[in-house]
């Protein structure tokens, strides 16, 4: 992962985050709180008895969250203040905060706000609790793990929320066998991690014990939250799947308070619906159990860039792109991204899998020896490196070999290996103008190339253009097919090369926060530029779906956009475990009923 590797960082043209509710800090700080406003769905705001009694069921951990933000709003000048910015340049940071999200806001869509009160979770019972108080008193109920949804489901003013952070404990399983299972089953090795672990956690347990599962790109995502329950991407996805599809069972609290524990054996239709229909929408999962899969001996990193120096071999080089993918990198090896550039740039931040360093070499050869050969028109610069798989979440590799890589969590009393990629600080604290995403079948690029090559040209001189392939299932695995047919991903994915991302955001701005406001102008500029590239995208794309999880705040179609054929059971499922839609965010399954 050198430092262009990770995921969006292109896609954050400009940087800006957000709102107005930011952080908070976990300890009770009852001045600071407003409880002015806080009102209920229709019976009345709860008492201070019936939040004492709420705090006595979950063993004094409830608590009131303060913005870290809130020395600002009161003197933007200040060393405190000073302090609490810098502070949110870290994503470790933003998790510890009941009141912090990592992307603050969207532009006209959303803004983070800080709940009232939050229930600080360390058990299901505790989560069950929340649920029944939420429930009998009516109010708004928010659920937060890491933190990273782009679309503001984690937060919302007035509200009771739980906070999963501290359940993050881990257990590996040599022989995992799910509950209701039939004796005599043959167990598998698997992880159960609590609702709060984030993925750079689970990767270093499973790495421990000679293990991988098969988690998000970025360190700081959760596991059990939004990425597993919508879906889930990460490098090696064309291998082992989406993180949805290696789920073997869930421990949920449901909306009528009870703890359950669902897999193919118990409740399979629940359990299909939490493997991709959406987080806190069918239940607030307290412990997720994923399939561990043995160690792969070795990855590698392809990054550089081919240049070119006109428009004709822009075209040229894009078109060579196009032609390369389905001979070249349709398989369980490659993953990670292309990104095309305004600037008549092709960037590889490409990983790959059990394959050597030479061997991905002579993979590129028929790519980049001929654009080598015509330097008048190309300037090539691409580089290979292999790294030892069990090395790959190891602070100590990456300082040893290439520390800019990677940035580690500065404060003091943190976990020696708690490190971010340096390419996803492009997204903390990110304000959002735009996101957008669009899978495109392979099937375009083998049977209509000339289309192909017309699409990403025409879209990328507007805005760069992230093309993600290992969040294209087309030429994955067989074993890992079979499991992620078995969940509610929508149906093009499954043909899909690549998800094309594109989006626009700026960092560590904050509304209300004199001198570190959103730049408006800026940001309706770079909006309309997305929603240009963006509409090339959909003409060239008809009836292609865009992931739930990475999508736009103002999709309309998003029914049939994020689940497809999918959605109707999905309904049918949410109107039986949540009859009276507790779990209600924007563009959820039955959000709209
Ligand atoms: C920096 C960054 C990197 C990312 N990298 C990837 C990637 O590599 N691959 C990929 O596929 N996606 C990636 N994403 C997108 C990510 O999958 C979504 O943002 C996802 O929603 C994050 O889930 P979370 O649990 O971390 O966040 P949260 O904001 O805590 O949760 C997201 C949603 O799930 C709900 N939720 C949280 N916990 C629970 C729970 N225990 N039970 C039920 N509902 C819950 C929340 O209410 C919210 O609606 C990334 C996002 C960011 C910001």
């Amino acid at each position: 992962m050198a430092r262009d590797f990770t995921r969006r960082q292109l896609l954050l043209g400009a940087g800006a985050v957000s709102g107005l509710a930011v952080v908070g800090a976990s300890r009770a700080d009852e001045s600071a709180v407003d409880l002015a406003r806080p009102v209920a769905r229709s019976t009345g705001w709860p008492d201070a008895d019936a939040w004492q009694d709420l705090n006595q069921r979950v063993s004094g951990r409830l608590i009131q969250p303060v913005s870290p933000l809130r020395s600002c709003s009161l003197d933007a000048s200040s060393a405190e203040c000073g302090t609490a910015l810098e502070a949110m340049k870290n994503p470790f940071f933003i998790e510890d905060q009941a009141g912090a999200t990592q992307s603050t806001g969207w532009m006209d869509a959303w803004q983070g706000a800080v709940s009232p009160y939050a229930v600080q979770a360390d058990t299901a019972e505790d989560i069950a609790a929340a649920v029944n108080f939420a429930r009998k008193h009516d109010i708004r109920l928010v659920v937060k793990g890491a933190g990273h949804d782009y679309l503001g489901r984690n937060t919302a003013p007035d509200s009771l929320l739980v906070w999963t952070h501290r359940m993050r404990n881990i257990n590996v399983h040599e022989a995992f066998v799910p509950a209701g299972t039939p004796n005599g089953t043959v167990g598998v090795t698997a992880l159960s991690v609590g609702a709060g672990t984030r993925w750079l956690e689970a990767y270093a347990a499973a790495t421990d014990a000679g293990l991988y599962v098969q988690g998000g790109g970025c360190t700081s995502v959760g596991t059990s939250g939004g990425f597993i329950q919508g879906g889930g991407f990460g490098s090696f996805s064309k291998a082992f799947g989406t993180g949805s599809g290696g789920v073997l069972e869930f421990e949920v609290v449901t909306a009528d308070g009870e703890v359950r524990v669902v897999n193919q054996h118990q409740d399979p239709d629940l359990f299909w619906a939490l493997r991709g229909g959406g987080g806190s929408t069918f239940g607030i999962v307290a412990r997720t159990t994923v399939l561990a899969h043995p160690i792969p001996n070795t990855m590698g990193l392809v990054s550089g860039t081919i240049i070119a120096k006109n428009d004709t071999a822009y075209e040229d080089v894009v078109g060579a792109v196009v032609a390369f993918y389905p001979v070249a990198l349709d398989n369980p090896s490659w993953g990670e991204q292309i990104r095309f550039r305004p600037d008549n740039t092709v960037e590889f931040a490409l990983t790959f899998l059990d394959l050597d360093r030479a061997g991905a070499e002579a993979t590129f050869a028929p790519l980049l020896e001929p654009l080598r050969a015509q330097s008048d028109r190309f300037d090539v610069d691409v580089s290979f490196m292999e790294i030892p798989f069990e090395r790959l979440w190891d602070v100590t590799w990456w300082q040893e070999n290439d520390p800019d890589f990677i940035t580690l969590d500065p404060r003091p009393n943190q976990p020696d290996n708690q490190y971010w990629w340096s390419g996803n600080q492009g997204e903390v604290a990110a304000y959002w103008f735009a996101y957008e995403s669009r899978w495109v079948p392979t099937s375009m690029l083998v049977d209509r190339p000339a289309d192909a090559t017309r699409m990403l040209v025409d879209a990328s001189k507007l805005r760069n253009l992230t093309f993600q392939i290992n969040k294209g299932l087309s030429g994955q695995s067989a074993e890992s097919r079979e499991r992620d047919r078995g969940t509610p991903l929508h149906p093009t994915a499954f043909d899909a090369a690549a998800l094309i991302l594109l989006g626009a955001a700026e960092q560590y701005v904050y509304p209300g926060v004199t001198g570190h406001e959103p730049d408006r102008a800026k940001g309706v500029r770079e909006r309309d530029e997305v929603a240009a590239a963006m509409s090339i995208l959909r003409d060239a794309l008809p009836g292609q779906g865009a992931y739930a999880n990475e999508a736009s705040y103002f999709t309309e179609d998003w029914k049939n956009e994020f689940w497809g054929p999918n959605y109707q059971r999905l309904l049918a499922i949410k109107r039986r475990v949540d009859p009276t839609n507790l779990f209600r965010v924007h563009h959820g399954v039955g959000s709209d009923e």
